[in-house]
């Protein structure tokens, strides 16, 4: 069965930043068939409820920065995504909560140093680590809207 990764708020898990979810059942359906493994990088290095964060583009590349603490919060998060890849060298698919700084595939907002909006098609600090592991990776609301017909 095939395996795809994807975020666990898709799922009707309560782990957003202010512990609701993003439960997609017309997602499921189109899953169904395929054997589902939940991640949420926020939650496990931060836990829930917890702060926001933004991407900035710096000399450094686009980071994850705290909207609490204005640090950059992005190595937990990409220790988290490599392990999680590591240990499941299977997945053939990842389906990431769109607009999420860690999440989303083409669809995050991207701000400058001064926090001046750049544009909203960057991809979360996951999403960027999936796609370096070369699996297929959707935004789900894209992915929805190109199985439905
Ligand atoms: S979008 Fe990603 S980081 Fe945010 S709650 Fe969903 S799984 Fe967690």
């Amino acid at each position: 069965m095939k395996k795809v990764a994807i975020s666990a708020c898709l799922l009707g898990c309560s782990c957003r930043y202010d512990a609701r979810d993003n439960f997609n059942e017309r997602l499921l359906e189109l899953l169904k068939d395929t054997e589902l493994i939940p991640f949420c990088p926020e939650d496990a290095c931060f836990g829930t409820p917890r702060p926001t964060m933004d991407l900035l583009k710096t000399k450094e590349g686009v980071v994850a920065l705290s909207n609490e603490t204005e640090k950059n919060i992005s190595i937990p998060l990409i220790r988290y995504a490599e392990d999680f890849f590591y240990n499941n060298p299977d997945i053939e698919l990842f389906i990431g909560k769109d607009r999420s700084p860690s999440c989303a595939v083409e669809s995050a907002r991207v701000y400058d140093e001064q926090k001046n909006l750049l544009h909203e098609e960057g991809t979360g600090i996951m999403a960027k680590v999936a796609l370096e592991f070369g699996i297929e990776c959707w935004d789900a609301e894209v992915y929805v809207a190109s199985h439905t017909s």
